[in-house]
This record gives structure tokens, sequence and C-alpha cells, in this order.
């Protein structure tokens, strides 16, 4: 928020440090924060708006605070007291049934749009009461709101691949715009997931 200074980890306020471990999430954005500011500190783009993009939006960050509100009471709501059980267990089964490129990133703390739709459309089929009574309990409005992140993860996905092939362009810009250049391919992979590697041997 102010030129030259860059908050990392938790007093970044990227994740939740509590919900998703705020250590694992900050060990995975290391990449990213280690390449960024080196082309900050070379190409001396250390203003706050610079900065800033060392910083940017994750949909698929946003779209997790769904799980956390599908597992919560509010004061004035009553819950049957199975339900949270019955929904990790569903939301578990989905995913191991969809096999290791769905359940791994996600134990791994990483959320794809891909993996993302399979778990909720085998929900949906599989255990349309769990899906059905979700929508009372979280509420229409935050959902919508929630679609608006949802679809951002697509779009994400999407752009991701055709952006990063522009990258030997941007390479081709004056050192400020090939540090934006740079920055939103980072915002689009970690933003989409598609920097997961898990898959790959060690
Ligand atoms: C109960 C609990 C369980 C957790 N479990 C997990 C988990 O299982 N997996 C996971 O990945 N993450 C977990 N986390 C989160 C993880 O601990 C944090 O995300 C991580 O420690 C953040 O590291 P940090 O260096 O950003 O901040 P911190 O570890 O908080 O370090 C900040 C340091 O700055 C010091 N400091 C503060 N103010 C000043 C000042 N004015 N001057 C000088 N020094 C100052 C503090 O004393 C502290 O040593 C857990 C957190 C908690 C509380």
């Amino acid at each position: 928020p102010w030129n030259r200074i860059l908050p990392v980890g938790d007093s970044s306020s990227n994740q939740s440090p509590l919900s998703f471990g705020g250590f694992g999430a900050m060990v995975r954005h290391l990449p990213r924060l280690h390449r960024g500011i080196h082309e900050a500190l070379l190409y001396d783009a250390l203003s706050q708006a610079a900065l800033a993009q060392l910083h940017p939006y994750q949909p698929n960050l946003s779209v997790t605070w769904l799980f956390q509100r599908t597992m919560s009471v509010g004061v004035d709501q009553s819950l049957d007291p199975d339900a949270i059980n019955r929904l990790m267990n569903a939301v578990f089964l989905a995913m191991e049934q969809l096999g290791d490129p769905v359940l791994k990133p996600f134990l791994q703390d990483v959320v794809q749009f891909g993996a993302l739709s399979q778990t909720l459309s085998q929900m949906s089929v599989t255990y349309p009461n769990i899906v059905t009574r979700l929508i009372p309990q979280v509420g229409l409005p935050p959902l919508m709101d929630w679609m608006r992140h949802y679809l951002s993860l697509g779009v994400y996905s999407a752009a991701c691949p055709a952006v990063k092939a522009l990258q030997p362009l941007f390479h081709q810009l004056p050192p400020l715009g090939r540090y934006y250049g740079d920055r939103l391919i980072d915002a689009l992979s970690y933003g989409s997931g598609a920097d997961y590697r898990g898959h790959e041997a060690p």
C-alpha cells in the first residue's frame, strides 16, 4: 500500500493464515515473489502501484471463502449437528472418485477451475440433497457474489496460456512494461492454479 514497502507472509493478508495454512501458502508463492521482487529492484518499479502487482487478485483464493462459509453456522442459524461432517465426507468422496488430478492439488492448497467444476458437478449428481440444503445456509446473494469469482477463475484459466504465449513480446517492451507484463502472467498463473507442479516427479 506504500511506495518502496512490500508486506510478505501474514502481514500481506495474501491468504488467511489459519483457514488454508499461511506458511504453506507463503512457500507456494515464494518463486513468484522472488521473481517479482528481483524485477521490481532491477527496473526500479517500487511505486505503490507497481508493488501492488505483487499482491494480485487471485480468483482461486476468493472462491475458497465458500468452503469456509459452508462449514460455519451463524449465531441466528440452527443446523443439523451432522450436516458439516456429512458435507465434508461428500466433498472428499467426490474428489477421491475423480482421482489424483482433482484431489491432490486441493490437498496442496491449489484450487483449479477444472477440478472445482468437476467436484461441484459430481456432488450435485451424487448428493443433490446436500447441495440444495447449502443454498439457504449460505444465502443467495453471497452465492451470486461467489459466482463472480468462479467465473473469473474460468476466465483466468482460459487466458493464462494465451497471455503466456505473449511473454516474448512483453520482453521487448521498456523495463516497466516488461515488469507489468510478467506480473500479469504471474497473476493469471497463480490465480488459476496453473503454477501447480505437484504431479511432476521431485
Ligand atoms: C495456531 C496456528 C496454527 C497454524 N497452522 C498452520 C499450518 O498447519 N500450516 C501452515 O502452513 N500455516 C499454519 N499457521 C500459519 C503460519 O504460522 C503463519 O502463516 C506463518 O507463521 C507466517 O509467517 P510470517 O513470517 O509471515 O509471520 P510470523 O511468523 O507471525 O512472524 C512475524 C514476526 O515478526 C515479529 N514482529 C511483529 N511486530 C514486530 C515489530 N514491530 N518489530 C519487530 N518484530 C516484530 C513477531 O514477533 C514475529 O516473530 C498457523 C498459525 C497459527 C496461529
